[in-house]
């Protein structure tokens, strides 16, 4: 078993509930079992121009499993929930219902056409840390 760590975020929508079902679908996926879960932050929305209090605020968590699932397995099956609860790709760094990110997974480092990991970004945003934190005091 490999130990991943997955972002949640949402900014349209019931955005608590959507990250309550999203994690537990996570959780739910053949090959996966819990291990921690964050308490829910709020985040200013950062656009391609930055960030921007004119749009929606996000919520946002951290989910920790454990996972048989090979990296791209769980990619594949996080991109299902958040097609389950209406994702769209339309602009980058847009709006959206869920977004799913795999942050890290053991001590991997991975580049592919697909996937990146750990999650190129994840270092610079609090909106991931500070969860991340709350779920593994010792991330
Ligand atoms: P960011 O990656 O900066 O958080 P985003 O989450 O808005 O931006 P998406 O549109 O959700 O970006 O994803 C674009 C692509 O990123 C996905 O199709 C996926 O293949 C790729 N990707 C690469 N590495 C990862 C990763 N670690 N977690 C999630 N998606 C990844
Ligand atoms: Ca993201
Ligand atoms: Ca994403």
């Amino acid at each position: 078993m490999s130990r991943a760590v997955v972002a949640l975020g949402a900014n349209l929508g019931d955005r608590g509930s959507t990250l309550r079902a999203a994690a537990a679908a996570i959780v739910a996926l053949p090959g996966v079992r819990p291990v921690a879960s964050s308490r829910e932050v709020e985040s200013v929305a950062v656009t391609l121009d930055g960030p921007d209090t004119t749009k929606p605020r996000y919520r946002n968590a951290v989910v920790v499993v454990d996972t048989d699932l090979e990296p791209q397995e769980l990619l594949d099956a996080l991109h299902g929930i958040e097609d389950t609860h209406g994702r769209t790709r339309e602009v980058r760094w847009g709006d959206r219902t869920l977004d799913l990110d795999l942050v890290a997974y053991d001590d991997l480092s991975l580049d592919t056409v697909t996937l990146t990991v750990p999650h190129p970004r994840a270092g610079e945003r609090a909106f991931v840390l500070a969860p991340w934190h709350d779920a593994d005091p010792d991330a």
